[in-house]
């Protein structure tokens, strides 16, 4: 067989079959395949798309370039999940404790922030002291031990995905949904995961823009974990404006905090408690989404889901008097409030744009090898559907240079557009 002729056969829209699909994954992963001739593969790919049963090949073959973990030693169902990333998206920081006080075991390997998008472990690391980088036998003694672990992905998981979404993010084929589906599912075939809760965000601040294609999407990677024997449920939210108030690292971890002590945005607590009830289903810990909801609401407000928080910080060598007291986290240099320039109903508040601002504040990265500013970023003030009132306060920004927070100043506050008429809040999920 030649790397060649398989990326010939897919040029020319032919149908791959398994053993051409593992011969060039393999050959890619031990070096014999080159990063050019993978790059050509992914833009074949990009333009031919892929059957669900070649997409179910190449993310079996993905999450078999590595270690693929086995937790039946340590838990009795594993059970994980998955966001496709957005614009304030800090869920995992407060699902997670929540369903660990229900009595789930959970273990959850991050990402970290891809372009406008948010990452996890970016904001993991505002707290002093927190690990990211846990080994796989320490990811599996803790899970164990304290039922919680939050960390990155372990080098040897999934190789595979690795150096090939590295040349897709620079040759223009990461926007192909068999190469998104099979790059998010191998991850999670490969962590051990027996039961996947799927986030699939759609709107202006996802990767998936149009709820067609995130419907898409979201089809394809159950097919995919339903194929390799996992059981999974995809939920369909909306990015059409950030997730909660909060956008930046440390901002993002204080409104999770927040969240797990009863208080936080209305839209924020929702989300968590609806992807929470799942979770606590899917892991057999809840009847129905009714209970797992009821459970998830007591976790908050007896208070076990914010020592579970704790007691994650904690285990992963994290300094959890930022967690007991949020006002220890280093604030920002400048915090100017943006007032609404005119009356109206909020029509749009454009979460790309956010996200991007966010970055040029210095929370996310424009090159790899930036340095991540954890106190930067904004907090936004209303949801599209609010009546405003000009003079009103519409987002503060955090910002560390003067420069960089104008920038920052006009960019959100173009993101945000008005109506004179009513407008409809939007969803928080679709059907
Ligand atoms: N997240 C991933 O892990 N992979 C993609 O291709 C896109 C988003």
């Amino acid at each position: 067989m030649r790397a060649v002729d398989i990326i010939i056969k897919k040029r020319d829209q032919g149908e791959l079959t398994r053993d051409e699909i593992e011969f060039f994954i393999n050959g890619f992963v031990s070096g014999d395949i080159a990063d050019y001739q993978a790059s050509a593969f992914a833009m074949a790919v990009l333009l031919n798309g892929m059957t669900p049963r070649e997409t179910t090949d190449l993310t079996l073959a993905m999450a078999h370039s590595g270690q693929v973990l086995d937790l039946s030693d340590v838990v009795d169902l594993a059970v994980d999940k998955h966001s496709s990333g957005g614009v304030g998206d800090k869920t995992s920081l407060a699902v997670l404790p929540i369903v660990a006080a229900g009595g789930l075991p959970v273990g959850k390997m991050s990402g970290r922030g891809l372009g406008f998008s948010g990452g996890t472990l970016d904001k993991l690391e505002s707290i002093p002291g927190y690990r990211v980088d846990l080994t796989t036998d320490e990811f599996k003694k803790q899970l164990k031990d304290k039922g919680i672990v939050l960390t990155g992905q372990s080098l040897d998981l999934a190789p595979a995905d690795g150096k090939l979404y590295a040349l897709r993010d620079v040759t223009g084929t990461v926007q192909s949904i068999p190469l998104i589906a099979s790059s998010i599912m191998c991850k999670k075939l490969a962590a051990g995961a027996q039961a996947i809760l799927l986030d699939v965000k759609t709107g202006l601040g996802a990767f998936m823009e149009t709820l067609d294609e995130a419907r898409r999407l979201a089809g394809l990677m159950v097919d995919i974990g339903n194929l390799a024997g996992r059981e999974v449920v995809a939920l369909l939210s909306d990015m059409n404006q950030p997730l909660g108030n909060a956008v930046g690292n440390s901002l993002e971890v204080i409104e999770a905090i927040e969240s797990l002590k009863g208080g936080g945005p209305e839209d924020f607590r929702e989300h968590c408690l609806h992807v929470s009830a799942h979770m606590l289903v899917l892991g057999k810990r809840a009847r129905d989404l009714v209970e797992g909801r009821a459970m998830a609401e007591k976790s908050i407000a007896d208070g076990s889901a914010f020592e579970k928080l704790c007691v994650l910080v904690q285990a992963q060598g994290g300094d959890v008097s930022y967690v007991e007291d949020t006002s220890k986290f280093p604030g920002a240099a400048y915090v100017e409030s943006v007032e609404s320039p005119q009356n109206g109903y909020l029509a749009q508040i454009q979460a790309r744009s956010v996200g991007e601002a966010a970055v040029t504040l210095g929370a996310g990265r424009a090159k790899k090898s930036d340095a991540i500013d954890h106190a930067v970023g904004f907090i936004i003030h209303c949801k599209v559907g609010d009546k405003i009132e000009k003079g009103k306060p519409l987002f503060t920004i955090h910002a560390n240079d003067e420069t960089k927070l104008a920038e920052a100043r006009e960019a959100v506050l173009a993101a945000h557009s008005f109506s004179a008429d009513k407008i409809a809040p939007l969803p928080l999920f679709y059907n």
